[in-house]
């Protein structure tokens, strides 16, 4: 679902599975586990799949339960 080419540098987007993708959704943030994720082999750039965003869209409309909440520390530096 990704092997497509960068829009940033030369590179190309591989699909890996990433224990663990903060996702700053418009309408909040999720932590994806073991989620698809694609990566640019060269500059390292993340992009989301059309699948891996309408999964964080059902989670914050709370029509997929999500399997735990945390909450997170938030402070201006
Ligand atoms: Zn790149």
């Amino acid at each position: 679902m990704y092997d497509f080419p960068c829009e940033y540098c030369s590179g190309t987007v591989r699909e890996q599975r990433l224990d663990r993708e903060v996702l700053n959704h418009a309408r909040g943030v999720v932590i994806l586990e073991n989620a698809p994720i694609g990566v640019c082999d060269h500059c390292q750039a993340h992009y989301y799949s059309a699948e891996v965003l309408k999964r964080v869209e059902a989670i914050l409309d709370g029509n997929t339960p999500s399997t735990r909440t945390e909450s997170v520390p938030v402070a201006t530096f």
